[in-house]
């Protein structure tokens, strides 16, 4: 499309984003830079801005107060690599087969983000944008998945679902099906730090480095006349509990050692997400760019890869489909046209990243793709549009194992070893009065939008339960509608 063709849809754009003023703003607003920055298993109480009191956030708090905080943000899927495939297609990733965090293992091919799905950075590349990835990567470590081939003109990260943190640290970490390896046997631990495809010398503590590769990467395109597009995913605070020795004495009032090492953890997110503010500051670029905060599922806190984590209120941890394991902080900041210091408390979810940022940036989808699940969520945060962005919102684990929908209010769920039950969030955020006896007939109309969403699903392509066996003892089928 040509800038001429363009301008018409850009204009309209400006107009509809702009409900505080009737002029169009500058066209540098038009299509702004755009941000994404997920964390990695962190509680969904777990940051200032969330209220936590031992882990001060001051940069991140300031980047929630520059825009709209989503109380009732969440994931498509409680675990890493599913919920990443969900929010960079922005389409319910069980519509393509994707239930399982793939297999570090030569042999296991297929495991990885299919190649019939376009990513958030295909579409914003085709528009015109620099894209770029830095991080964990953990949607395919096989070459044909590689970040530069689904889209990322540039990446700096590890290809696997985790890192360890300090250059030849030893520590141990959970493998899956109870096994457990260290930092030093376990290869997806150890795993080439890449520059592209080039491996690099693994030096100094991952998530600093990770954030000045970011800080570099905004500064470096600063002044390019193309938009950017960055995506950088933290590994942190993932397991193994792992920080710098500085960050660590900030914490020492924390007696527990784990839950001091995983604030020094979430702190380093904060001073590099800090360091970024700064340089997109002093580059003038900070109004322009459109930024989101996302973790990628709740806080594991007493299951596999416990990190000390903290969702209170909420009951549940990542693996589940309660809240705990679903809804996340959630930000979207965009100075130039979103309201700052807002609280929206309507249910939104990852998913909606990919259409809100597709707007933001004028990019048009392929319209061949299949349709996505996410909404443009920039009508409703500005209030523009004061109805719900979603009426339900779904969810399925292990292929069948445990299902979830949030309507409103009221929210469903069945896991493998319960009968349903029903709960409503307004009166009982941490889900532990069910309703289902009391309420049949909302109990019974949730239960059958769950049988009919299912109907636009697959069997996972890949994987298979990292818990193993539960499918079988417990009798409910793979796939099975609920
Ligand atoms: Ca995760």
């Amino acid at each position: 499309m040509s800038p001429m063709n363009l301008r018409p849809a850009r204009l309209l754009l400006a107009f509809v984003l702009s409900p505080f003023t009737c002029l169009p703003a500058a066209d540098s607003t038009l299509r702004p830079n755009i941000l994404l920055i997920v964390a990695d298993d962190l509680g969904y109480n777990d940051v200032g801005f969330q209220g936590a009191r031992d882990i001060p956030t001051p940069h991140l708090d300031r980047l929630a107060a520059s825009g709209v905080r989503c109380t009732d943000g969440y994931v498509s899927y409680p675990v890493c690599s599913p919920s990443r495939a969900g929010f960079l297609t922005g389409r319910y990733q069980q519509r393509f087969g994707y239930e399982y965090n793939p297999k570090w293992d030569a042999t296991a091919v297929t495991h990885g983000l299919p190649l019939s799905e376009a990513t958030i950075a295909d579409s914003l590349r085709a528009a015109g944008y620099t894209t770029g990835a830095i991080g964990k990567w953990h949607l395919g470590a096989h070459s044909q998945f590689h970040p530069n081939r689904r889209g990322f003109d540039e990446y700096f990260g590890f290809l696997g679902g985790g890192h360890r943190y300090l250059p030849g640290s030893v520590a141990e970490v959970e493998i899956g099906a109870g096994k457990k390896a260290t930092t030093t046997t376990d290869t997806e631990q150890t795993s080439a730090i890449l520059r592209n495809s080039t491996e690099v010398p693994e030096v100094g503590e991952l998530t600093t480095r990770l954030g000045e590769e970011a800080t570099a990467s905004v500064t470096r395109h600063a002044r390019d006349a193309k938009p950017w597009f960055l995506y950088l995913a933290f590994n942190a605070p993932h397991t193994p509990l792992q920080a710098r020795e500085d960050m660590l004495l900030k914490f020492a009032a924390l007696t527990d050692e784990r839950r001091r090492t995983y604030a020094a953890m979430v702190a380093t997110i904060d001073e590099a997400v800090g360091r970024i503010l700064a340089a997109l500051d002093s580059t003038g670029q900070r109004d322009r760019t459109l930024i989101f905060f996302i973790s990628d599922n709740g806080g594991p806190m007493t299951k596999r890869n416990a990190n000390a984590s903290v969702n209170s209120p909420l009951r549940g941890q990542k693996g589940d489909v309660f809240e705990g394991g679903i809804r996340v902080p959630f930000l979207v900041s965009w100075p130039a046209r979103l309201p700052a210091g807002r609280t929206y408390a309507p249910s939104v979810i990852s998913l909606d990243i990919l259409p809100t940022a597709l707007a933001a940036s004028g990019a048009k989808r392929d319209a061949k793709l299949a349709a996505l699940d996410g909404m443009d969520l920039l009508p409703f945060l500005t209030g523009q549009n004061n109805s719900a962005p979603h009426a339900r919102l779904f969810w399925r684990m292990d292929g069948g194992e445990a299902f979830a929908v949030r309507e409103g209010n009221w929210k469903w769920l069945r896991t493998y070893q319960n009968a349903p039950q029903l709960f409503d969030l307004a009166t009982d955020l941490g889900e532990s009065h069910d309703l289902a006896a009391a309420r049949p007939e909302i109990a019974a109309r949730l239960a059958a939008a769950v049988v009919e969403w299912n109907r636009g699903l697959i069997p996972p392509a890949f994987g298979n339960n990292p818990f193993g066996g539960l499918i079988n003892r417990t009798g409910l089928e793979k796939n099975a509608a609920p």
